[in-house]
């Protein structure tokens, strides 16, 4: 094993991070980041372990952004190796948090103790701000790190996010934003009964049919050129009391929407309260937004990181706002330029997930050629 990125890489997965668990994996960063000069913050909020390390006083603030925590693995039995014990197989490491995002810390910190080898006076300050609260809830991890900065007037300037971004080559796509999220929780009131009594009864998996019909199918937004267009989701219905003789007395749909910067989530709860209403139906309807919508456009630090992945890869990338949420929708509304930028997706979250190894030296070139095109 002779990478540097690599071996941290292992040791970090051999680590049963499982949310919220850190499982010492910051312990091993600080480490590595005292000996480089920088300064280490263990902050703690409930259950969830934090580490904000800093590098330099001055601005610009160039912070790396990434969780130790990881999803469980789901059954062991149909791992082909043990998911907390890191093997190469065929040129691509497994174990689980290999992509998600393990990979991405080691290249971070090699990165960093590379560049501060050559650059040890650099301009600007460089900082890791990382969280064992990404996969789960997340209400203890970046949001109360950046409220913990926000409230000492401490600014991240830029922030790269070392969350899987690639589709198939390290450095082929770059996320420079993410679509909003809103989860809503609707219940259908009816009128309970015995299914031989219609008269008697108001059904309400009837009456939520034709509405959520047009929910489904609503054009909501056409997206536009950094974003794809909203989208609706149902992702639960239950309704009815298991037997087959009893009309329920209502129905509870869970629905999400991933939106674009096109709407925002007041159009969004009108709009569904039309739709709702124009069925005449009886409903209680409560939402909650669990991320808003953020977009990077081309500035600094997108172009460092085009010509650091061109440089490293040879590869042209490409800016995307696909994929799911991060942790960049807490740190974008301080006014941080935020992109995420790391492995190969594919696997995450799944049986056997790998990376390819080569991609860990790779990744650590990027993250460093970053680095020099801002803090040099
Ligand atoms: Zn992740």
């Amino acid at each position: 094993m002779s990478s540097a990125t690599l071996k941290l890489a292992c040791d970090l997965i051999a680590r049963p991070s499982i949310t919220p668990e850190d499982a010492g994996c910051q312990d091993v960063l600080i480490e590595r980041l005292r000996a480089i000069g920088f300064e280490c913050e263990t902050l703690i909020f409930d259950d969830v372990t934090n580490l904000w390390a800093r590098r330099g006083n001055a601005g610009p603030l160039l912070a790396f952004a990434g969780h130790t925590d990881v999803v469980p693995p789901g059954p062991l039995e149909q791992w082909d190796s043990d998911p907390f014990q890191p093997e190469i197989r065929d040129g691509l490491l497994y174990g689980r948090g290999a992509a998600d995002m393990k990979s991405s810390i080691a290249a971070m910190v090699t990165a960093c103790e590379r560049f501060v080898e050559q650059h040890p006076d650099h301009t600007g300050s460089i900082a890791l701000l990382i969280t064992s609260d990404e996969e789960a809830i997340a209400i203890n991890g970046t949001v109360k790190v950046i409220e913990t900065l926000e409230a000492r007037g401490e600014k991240i300037d830029w922030a790269l996010i070392g969350e899987p971004s690639s589709r198939s080559q390290v450095g082929d796509v770059v996320k420079n934003g993410r679509r909003g999220s809103i989860n809503a929780k609707l219940v259908i009131n009816g009128v309970q009964g015995h299914v031989a009594y219609p008269h008697k009864v108001d059904n309400p998996i009837h009456r939520a049919m034709p509405a959520l019909h047009d929910l489904a199918r609503h054009e909501w937004d056409q997206g536009n050129s950094f974003f794809p267009p909203t989208s609706f989701q149902i992702s639960n219905i239950n309704s009815g009391t298991g037997v087959s003789n009893v009309v329920p007395g209502h129905a509870e749909v869970l629905f999400n929407l991933r939106y674009s910067t096109e709407i925002d989530a007041h159009q969004i709860i009108e709009t569904t309260r039309a739709i709702l209403d124009k069925h005449e139906l009886d409903y209680d309807i409560n939402w909650s937004i669990s991320g808003y919508p953020f977009l990077t456009p081309q500035g600094e630090l997108v172009i460092a990181a085009q010509q650091a992945i061109k440089q490293h890869t040879g590869i042209t990338t490409s800016l995307e706002t696909s994929g799911g949420t991060s942790d960049g929708r807490f740190i974008a509304p301080t006014g941080a330029q935020v992109l995420e930028l790391g492995p190969v997706n594919e696997s995450i979250h799944k049986l056997n997930e790998y990376v390819n190894v080569e991609d860990l030296d790779k990744l650590s070139d990027i993250y460093q050629g970053i680095l020099e095109r801002l803090l040099t």
